[in-house]
């Protein structure tokens, strides 16, 4: 992988110059097309001063410009940062001021945002657009997309970037606490790209298929799986601003697409969707599903609507992000992350003994390999937390089969201990998610004077259905050792989920 990751888009002009390399509300933008408007932005950048190493931020939803604006800044050899468009004020200062962004691009509607904290930051270019390539009117301290990309020409200044220089500050998700940004250099994005289609690529019809692109691009996995690999293999990213059930499967069904990068939550909403038995989803050919574990049920319905075997993925933004896939047309194991990608190295350390563990034994796992971060942006101290010997810990307790599969047990900060007991979350929330009545359920652990912690479940109800607490319980009761069965259960209409369908634990928690 020693190509910077634009190259990926210049190789794909060349080869696939009159495939779309979009697709967005049946409007399409061939690879050409793309290549030329991303030189045109990078054009526009160098005229406004942006030099290698520069921070310039992206902050919208799932559309061509947000595609444009990412290539375009790396032909420059400047790093994108992805700001999250559900971020409020005070996080997008944050990531703002933490990456020293000069430069934003950003949809108009959330212009109002930046306009509030702008001062606070050291932002001098703010530009925006409308997603539908209308002329915006967000006032004389911005400047419009849509004119950037008619009045500069492709002639930029064609500068060196290495393997070595930084692509991409990814902010973590969150979940666990504070956002902190991952440096990642063209290398590990462009690795990550060719681990990954060695494992779950094997299907894609290159310069002639589709893929589902729903999975935000301002989060790692849809960056690298959506935007990047279909970039790479030359297929058209039919692309989403937001999910939307029926828009998804509508797409599948029109345009024959072949690939669906999800998560659990997305399965789960095609699945459930009432008017289903309208459409064929029998053109998907690779279905990967990745950010929180994906229930057998979920994969078991998804497979008797489409045929297809969902794999499940697994990665963190440290690692650009997947390290561990079940294969596409390989030896799948339902409840398994499956298997280190190539190139990838893996141990699972004792959390108590800091021993390497054997098959079996849960640790925390510790992966190595090309696509793993150089470090935290301006994090020192982290940094140095969360590498070992040169390798990464992830902060899951897994455990591994004699074949090598790895189960994920729990997040190390999930572990519940109650009464010097570990439990798993995972553990219970699968007996809960196999009773009748309940749709979704998380537990968490919560203070208590006596254990120190005890289970706490949140459950939602299937529609229509009723629950008492203490029928949950000892249905509980019948399945889980004593230590483990929920104490107190709480019924809520939703749970909190992170952009990309993840339960928020932490909020739960507090
Ligand atoms: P933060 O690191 O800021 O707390 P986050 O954990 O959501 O936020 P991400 O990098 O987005 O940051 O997510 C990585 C985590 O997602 C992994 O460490 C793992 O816990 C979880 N994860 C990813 N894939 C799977 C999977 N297939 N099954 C279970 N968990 C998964």
């Amino acid at each position: 992988p020693e190509i910077p990751v634009h190259q990926f888009l210049a190789d794909s002009a060349r080869q696939y110059p009159d495939v779309n390399a979009i697709l967005f509300f049946d409007r399409g933008i061939t690879f050409k097309e793309l290549d030329d408007l991303t030189s045109r932005f990078a054009t526009f950048l160098q005229d406004r001063g942006v030099r290698k190493g520069d921070r310039v931020a992206i902050m919208a939803p799932n559309c061509p410009q947000n595609v444009i604006c990412f290539f375009g800044t790396l032909k420059t050899g400047a790093v994108v940062v992805q700001h999250n468009p559900m971020y409020v004020e005070r996080e997008l200062e944050h990531q703002l001021n933490d990456s020293g962004s000069e430069t934003l691009v950003c949809l108009a509607d959330l212009y109002p945002k930046v306009q509030n904290v702008r001062a606070e930051t050291s932002l001098k270019n703010v530009i925006t657009f409308n997603m539908d390539g209308t002329p915006v009117s967000t006032g004389d301290d911005t400047e419009d997309l849509k004119d950037i990309l008619e009045k500069y020409d492709a002639a930029y200044d064609r500068i060196g970037v290495g393997p070595e220089d930084l692509a991409l500050l990814q902010y973590t998700g969150g979940t666990t606490g504070v956002s902190k940004g991952c440096m990642l250099t063209h290398r590990n994005l462009v690795a990550n790209v060719l681990q990954t289609v060695e494992v779950v690529g094997k299907n894609y019809r290159r310069g002639n298929d589709c893929v589902i692109g729903v999975l935000p691009l301002f989060h790692v996995y849809g960056l690298t799986c959506i935007m990047n690999m279909s970039v790479y293999m030359g297929v058209t990213m039919i692309l989403f601003p937001r999910f939307e059930p029926k828009a998804v499967i509508e797409a599948i069904h029109n345009y024959k697409v072949g690939v669906y990068f999800a998560s659990p939550t997305m399965l789960i909403a095609i699945n459930n969707y009432k008017e289903i038995g309208n459409y064929d989803l029998r053109c998907l050919h690779t279905c990967v599903s990745g950010s929180a574990p994906l229930p057998n049920e979920v994969k078991e319905a998804f497979r008797k609507l489409t045929g297809v075997e969902v794999v499940e993925a697994y990665g963190l933004s440290e690692a650009s992000p997947v390290t561990h896939s079940n294969p596409v047309n390989g030896k799948v194991k339902t409840g398994s992350i499956g298997l280190p990608i190539p190139d990838t190295g893996m141990k699972v350390v004792d959390i108590n003994t800091g021993e390497e563990c054997t098959f079996h034994q849960a640790g925390e796992m510790w992966v190595k390999g090309p696509q793993v971060m150089r470090g935290y942006w301006n994090r020192p101290d982290e940094t140095v937390n969360v590498f070992a010997d040169g390798w990464l810990k992830t902060g899951d307790v897994v455990e591994v089969d004699d074949e090598g599969y790895v189960c994920i047990v729990s997040r190390k900060k999930d572990v519940i201990i109650a009464g010097g007991y570990n439990i798993y979350p995972v553990e219970v929330e699968d007996v809960l998610f196999a009773h009748p009545k309940v749709k979704e359920s998380v537990v968490v652990g919560v203070p208590d004077a006596y254990r120190g912690e005890t289970v706490k479940a949140f459950i939602v109800l299937k529609e229509g259905e009723t629950a008492t607490e203490e029928e949950i319980i000892s249905y509980c009761r019948t399945k889980l050792a004593a230590y483990k069965v929920p104490r107190r259960v709480e019924f809520r209409a939703e749970l909190p989920k992170s952009a990309v369908g993840k339960i928020l634990r932490r909020l739960l928690r507090e």
